[in-house]
């Protein structure tokens, strides 16, 4: 069964070869998909026949977001946590451990059904693709769970039992990352692709965290690295000389760490949402983009710190708080988290990539940053499927 998607006003291929530029642009375009794939690109008044027709309605097609960085695994919410601290007000709460108590109290079907909603929500919205980690469990047993849920959820299901030290390990951080990089990758394993770890003061220091990245790449799997969130760190650095696929939020970055970045294949991944939630500094995309790194751009969609699904969302900050172009942000959000999660079948439309799109009811992709808050995407085809 073929499906033509036609009459679109301007497509975004992320293929310099067929269109306009780094978003590879098409006017006057059509797709068409077989099989869960793109099996043609090209101009409307060229498009072969096909079982089905979907009309865009002149409205602009881009591939699905792909949102490289989220956290659907989890129980209760943190409203009075954000509420305070946009009062001003400071809230001892206990941060990302009220969480990891309230998920540990957790039934896997509650887990479950929070984060198959939160899937859900997010791919209404455009996300075709999802990372989802672990890290509200922080014992084997829950961590387990955690990823067998993610895992579920999403294939790229990312190990995070180094979130942060649990109380029950308070002063012996070596011994937590032991059963880390030991039992609890171990149990976690089966179910994850990558490895993630919180390199950060408080959290992890850079050999610890790169005893856990280590330990999970010996047993196959991807790093990424939470890096340079909070204060200038070792993390960017640990994440380049790894070779790990993405150095997440970026935050404080020193000219050392730009340059590393620039001369890697590790995706600075930008998460605004968790700036905009706790009103915090932006990272500096430009000078990013500028000494040449690959951005990524992504939700980091948590109860804490940025509880937002919307990728839409972050085109809009990167472009208006980042100094991004609308056309540097949505490829960011596209076919940047395709690169952060080292893929190449999604991000893009061209022939042989996954049959993933989204369908705008607006003329262009502008329209993202230009109309911020406004729910433009029409209609969202997921492996061939409209969703
Ligand atoms: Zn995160």
């Amino acid at each position: 069964m073929s499906l033509l998607v036609d009459n679109i006003g301007e497509l975004v291929t992320n293929d310099p070869a067929p269109g306009d530029g780094p978003l590879g642009l098409v006017p006057e375009a059509a797709v068409v998909l077989e099989a869960r794939e793109v099996v043609w690109v090209g101009p409307a008044d060229a498009a072969p026949a096909a079982d089905q027709r979907i009309d865009a309605g002149g409205g602009a097609v881009l591939p699905g977001f792909v949102d490289s960085h989220s956290h659907l695994v989890f129980a209760g919410d943190r409203a009075a946590e954000f509420a305070a601290r946009m009062a001003g007000e400071r809230y001892d709460g206990g941060g990302i451990l009220t969480t990891v108590a309230a998920t540990r109290a957790a039934d896997d079907e509650a887990l479950r059904a929070t984060a198959v909603r939160l899937r859900a929500e997010a791919l209404r919205q455009g996300t075709t693709t999802i990372e989802i980690k672990s890290g509200y469990g922080l014992t084997v047993a829950d961590e387990a769970r955690s990823l067998k849920i993610a895992f579920e959820v999403s294939p790229e299901s990312t190990f995070l039992g180094a979130h942060l030290v649990p109380p029950e390990y308070a002063g012996r951080a070596d011994d937590y990352v032991a059963l880390v990089c030991g039992e609890m990758l171990a149990a976690a394993e089966p179910y994850a692709r990558w490895v993630d770890v919180f390199c950060e003061r408080g959290a992890f220091d850079a050999d610890q965290s790169r005893a856990v990245l280590a330990a999970g790449m010996a047993r196959g799997l991807g790093a990424r690295v939470h890096a340079n969130q909070l204060s200038a760190g070792p993390g960017v650095r640990l994440a380049v000389e790894l070779g790990a696929a993405s150095a997440d939020h970026c935050a404080h970055l020193g000219e050392a760490d730009i340059e590393a970045l620039a001369g890697s294949s590790t995706v600075a991944t930008l998460v605004p949402g968790a700036e905009f939630s706790t009103r915090s500094p932006y990272p500096d995309a430009r000078r990013l983009l500028d000494a040449g790194a690959t951005v990524a751009l992504a939700t980091d969609c948590n109860p804490g710190t940025s509880y937002t699904s919307s990728m839409s969302l972050c085109v809009a900050l990167a472009v208006r708080e980042m100094r991004m172009t609308p056309a540097e942000a949505v490829w960011a959000a596209t076919a940047g988290g395709a690169r952060a999660l080292r893929r190449e079948d999604v991000g893009t439309l061209r022939p042989g990539a996954r049959a993933d799109l989204v369908v705008l009811s607006a003329p262009s992709y502008v329209h993202l940053a230009y109309r911020p808050g406004v729910p433009l995407v029409r209609q969202v085809i997921h492996n061939g499927v409209v969703a």
